[in-house]
């Protein structure tokens, strides 16, 4: 059994179709070109209600579920991933993370503002040395009167640059480390002792930077304490787990949009006098795009359905995040192949999103990691 669109859910996906397409689009080549996001994109997002748009009503948010929210992406990311990303930084990682396991007075103090995207939050998991093995991480946090300490370093942090409130996850416990050893805590902007040392930008997105966070000595009080002691990195994976659905429909509605144009281009450009659409070449390229999306969407909507009845989607959140990254870059590339040389221009829309799409395989968890959690599963 599939996904139900209800007639709720099509009547948002048709408004949402229709503001990226009428507001989003057009200035998603000029963000590129600026590198940075604009006053306006934020306004744009916050007038429609669509920031926060996953956090609960009682704080401001748009008391969306995980399948509008994911709809949502891929409706976002035919524009572009730096518009995701503004719903990442208000109502992904680190707000869903807050909004789950924080305490009332946690709740309260930030989730009305991500919800607005006054403030901006930032998902601190990753560092120098551990990336695909994030049980291994080494920032600490040593526990001191009427607090914790933190000593670490975090890197390739999204938005850790801009954030106002970042979710670090640190050790508080090396014998136990991810069993019951590892704790999350919110860090707020201007805490002393945690400073941003560098932002990074990368090939693809380049308005949205990453950060290289320190925290040396950096006092935080009880109260910053994210969950129970020790129960860090379960915070951390649930997070993660919705952010794969998230990341899928995310490549989903960037790959339905590198056809469009693949299918556009190809009925319009002649060549040997005769339009590219003719050639059985071109032909079996945009054949096998649409299959692929088509097979994409249909795991992941099942799996969005599985996870709306309560099932344990772990592993299928790792089939899905695994096929739909790939799966963006097939089409991408057979797209990019279609256009030709034009393709590869600066300034052309297919050239951006061949940039933008290529984190999709390293960011929340490498396509080698997915396919070690599946196997493991299927053989334990
Ligand atoms: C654009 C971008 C945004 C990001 N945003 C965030 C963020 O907001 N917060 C955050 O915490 N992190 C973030 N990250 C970090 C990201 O999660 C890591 O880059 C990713 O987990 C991989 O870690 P690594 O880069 O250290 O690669 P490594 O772990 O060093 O891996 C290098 C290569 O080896 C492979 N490999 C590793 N172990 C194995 C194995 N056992 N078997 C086979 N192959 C293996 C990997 O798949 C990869 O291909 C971001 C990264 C990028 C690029």
């Amino acid at each position: 059994m599939n996904l139900e669109i209800t007639p709720e859910l099509a009547e948002v996906r048709s408004a949402l179709r229709k503001f990226t397409r009428e507001q989003l689009e057009p200035i998603a080549l000029e963000i590129d070109k600026l590198g940075a996001i604009p006053e306006r994109a934020w306004h744009l997002m916050r007038d429609a209600g669509y920031l926060g748009m996953q956090l609960p009503v009682e704080y401001g948010g748009g008391g969306f579920d995980m399948t509008t929210y994911c709809l949502a992406l891929e409706e976002f990311s035919r524009s572009s991933r730096v518009f995701t990303m503004l719903l990442d930084y208000t109502s992904g990682l680190a707000p869903l993370g807050i909004s789950r396991a924080g305490t009332p007075e946690q709740k309260a103090r930030y989730l009305p503002k991500l919800a607005t995207g006054e403030w901006k939050a930032a998902f601190g998991l990753t560092e120098p040395g551990a990336g695909s093995d994030s049980a291994a991480i080494s920032t600490s946090a040593r526990r001191v009167e009427g607090g914790w300490v933190l000593n670490g370093k975090k890197h390739y942090i999204s938005g850790g640059n801009i954030a106002d409130v970042v979710m670090v996850v640190t050790v508080t416990d090396a014998q136990k480390r991810a069993r019951g050893g590892i704790s999350t805590f919110l860090v707020d902007k201007g805490t002393p002792g945690f400073v941003v040392t560098r932002t990074d930008t990368t090939i693809g997105s380049d308005a949205i930077k990453l950060g290289e966070l320190t925290f040396e000595d950096c006092f935080v009080p009880d109260n910053a304490l994210l969950g129970e002691l020790g129960g860090g990195f379960k915070i951390a994976m649930g997070s993660l787990t919705s952010g794969r659905l998230g990341v899928s429909c995310s490549c989903i509605g960037a790959a339905d949009r590198m056809l469009e144009m693949a299918i556009g281009h190809a009925k319009e450009r002649n060549t040997f006098g005769k339009p590219l659409a003719d050639r059985q070449a071109i032909q079996w390229m945009i054949a096998d795009s649409a299959l692929e999306i088509q097979l994409a969407r249909s795991l992941t909507y099942e799996t969005l359905r599985r996870a709306q009845a309560g099932d344990d989607i772990g592993t299928s959140a790792s089939m899905c995040k695994l096929y739909c990254s790939e799966m963006v870059g097939r089409v991408a590339d057979r797209s990019v192949q279609i256009h030709g040389g034009m393709a590869l221009m600066r300034g052309f829309n297919l050239e951006r999103f061949y940039r933008d799409i290529r984190h999709y395989r390293i960011g929340e968890g490498t396509s080698e990691v997915h396919r070690m959690l599946i196997a493991r599963d299927l053989l334990k």
